[in-house]
């Protein structure tokens, strides 16, 4: 599972430029979807081989009494599943009482934290930092998120329990930015990828916002077919796996609602937890978004639509309680669905009723469909000629007199789609481009329902 790291801190020490810095990637699919705002809160990052969410907890002034009392549920919620606490401190203003406040309450929390101290740039860190020993948090890392020092050995610490081998990092990239390795694959292998992907059970999380009828939905699932076995072990935090099967086809439901847990937690991290859901969108093959017609589109939809977006996940998006509502509120959310996730023009989009169960077979159509799509295997020479095609429409732009150019492109992962170009001077194309020649390999092959993602690499 994908560790998760919270960003900790009083205002004002850094935790939204580390946040940036950590999160920034030059293919984020977001700069793909201009219609789509990334969230500020969470995010996920790759750096220096370790891939992980990051959630920025807001500040937490602090006060000495009752710190509980100052920090958002979903910030206390943030500490209790995170994995690492990267506590933030500024060197430049040095040791504060809520500095201190924060440390006790952290300690008490018994978690993995890790005492930063940020802003070390021009100054002389180590007499800076001396004071913070007195935290008794261990060894200071003195970084400047601002200049990305001391960002990469600090994640290499704080991430090594959970370091895992990542396969094939080629290391071909020369650019600065933190992005996951692509894999060269030979016909062979792209060949076993693919057979094992399409003989694996398709992990489907159901995902939304509370209340937009995700329980519903999953019982209403559930009830219509054979639930093989649901009880696992786990803890409240996690989502429960339920394995089930639908058409011949095996699924496993990520049932982020908790419908099927035996314990009943009275818990605000059990009832809706952003993190969870973040996990299950990582872990996920295809994410059904569920959005409730009655409230419209919220900025917590776009964010989770982000999310998943970005996570590379297949997507398939279900406006729920289409039951009972007049003509013309249908057409109105229509009308905004369009103006607000036009640019997601990739997913099929589903009016259903989980409570009374109409539309929800459709769905699993859809599904397979954006899980076919997102596995595929399109062999090198089809990816080269749909690349030289798109090229010979449109040149890509010149540089500096001389002109961007393309040569040849191969596959580099499923599930997202990994389309990897290989050419002169491509670190200078323009994101309109790369959008162009994203839609032109999404047209020409027809994938529906799941995000391709192109990488760029210079030369051969
Ligand atoms: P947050 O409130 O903890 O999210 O803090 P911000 O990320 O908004 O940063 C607060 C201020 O500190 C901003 O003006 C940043 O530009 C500045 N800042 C952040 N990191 C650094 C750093 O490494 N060095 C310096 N000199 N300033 C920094
Ligand atoms: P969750 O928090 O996303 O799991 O949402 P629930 O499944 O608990 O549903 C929240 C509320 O919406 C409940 O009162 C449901 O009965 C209601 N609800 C769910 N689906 C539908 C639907 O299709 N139509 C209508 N009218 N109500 C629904």
């Amino acid at each position: 599972m994908i560790p998760v790291v919270a960003l900790v801190g009083r205002p004002n020490v850094g935790k939204s430029t580390l946040f940036n810095r950590l999160t920034r990637t030059r293919d984020a699919l977001v700069a793909d979807f201009p219609g789509l705002t990334r969230d500020r809160k969470y995010g996920r990052a790759f750096l220096s081989g370790h891939e992980f969410i990051v959630v920025d907890t807001g500040g937490i002034d602090g006060s000495e009494e009752g710190i509980e009392t100052k920090m958002a549920e979903q910030s206390l919620a943030a500490i209790a599943e995170a994995d690492v606490v990267l506590f933030m401190t500024d060197a430049r203003a040095g040791l504060t009482a809520a500095d201190e406040a924060i440390a006790r309450y952290l300690r008490s929390r018994e978690k993995m934290t890790f005492l930063v101290a940020n802003k070390v740039d021009g100054i002389d860190g180590d007499s800076a930092v001396a004071e913070f020993w007195a935290l008794g948090l261990g060894e200071i890392y003195q970084i400047a998120a601002s200049q990305g020092r001391g960002v990469s050995s600090l994640i290499d610490n704080a991430l090594a329990p959970f370091a895992k081998a990542m396969a094939d990092d080629e290391g071909e990239d020369e650019s600065d930015e933190p992005r996951k390795p692509v894999r060269q694959y030979t016909e062979e292998e792209a060949e076993a990828e693919q057979t094992r992907l399409q003989e694996l059970p398709i992990k489907l999380a159901i995902i939304g916002k509370p209340n937009v009828g995700k329980s519903t939905l999953t019982n209403r699932i559930l009830g219509e077919e054979r639930v093989v076995v649901y009880d696992q072990p786990g803890t409240t935090r996690d989502s429960i796996y339920i394995p089930m099967e639908r058409d011949g086809r095996e699924y496993v439901l990520i049932d982020t609602a908790g419908v099927r847990r035996r314990a009943k937690v009275h818990d605000v991290v059990e009832k809706f937890s952003v993190i969870k859901t973040l996990k299950a969108v990582e872990d996920a093959n295809v994410v059904l978004l569920v959005i409730d017609a009655r409230e419209g589109i919220a900025e917590q939809d776009l964010g989770l639509l982000g999310f998943a977006i970005n996570a590379g996940r297949a997507l398939v998006i279900a406006v729920n309680k289409w039951d009972g509502i007049d003509t013309d509120i249908k057409e109105r959310v229509k009308t905004e669905l369009d103006r607000r996730l036009g640019f997601i023009d990739f997913a099929r989009i589903h009016f259903i009723s989980a409570l009374h169960g109409t539309g929800v077979g459709h769905l699993f159509e859809s599904i397979e469909e954006a899980y076919q799509s997102a596995t595929r295997r399109v062999g090198t020479s089809m990816l080269t000629k749909i690349m030289q095609m798109a090229q010979d429409d449109h040149q890509p732009p010149l540089v500096n007199g001389r002109r961007v150019k393309l040569k040849y492109a191969h596959a580099g992962g499923y599930n997202p789609p990994i389309v990897v170009i290989h050419g002169n001077q491509v670190s200078r194309l323009p994101d309109s481009y790369k959008r162009y020649m994203m839609n032109y390999y999404r047209r020409t092959l027809n994938i529906v329902g799941t995000p391709i993602q192109l990488r760029f690499q210079e030369g051969e």
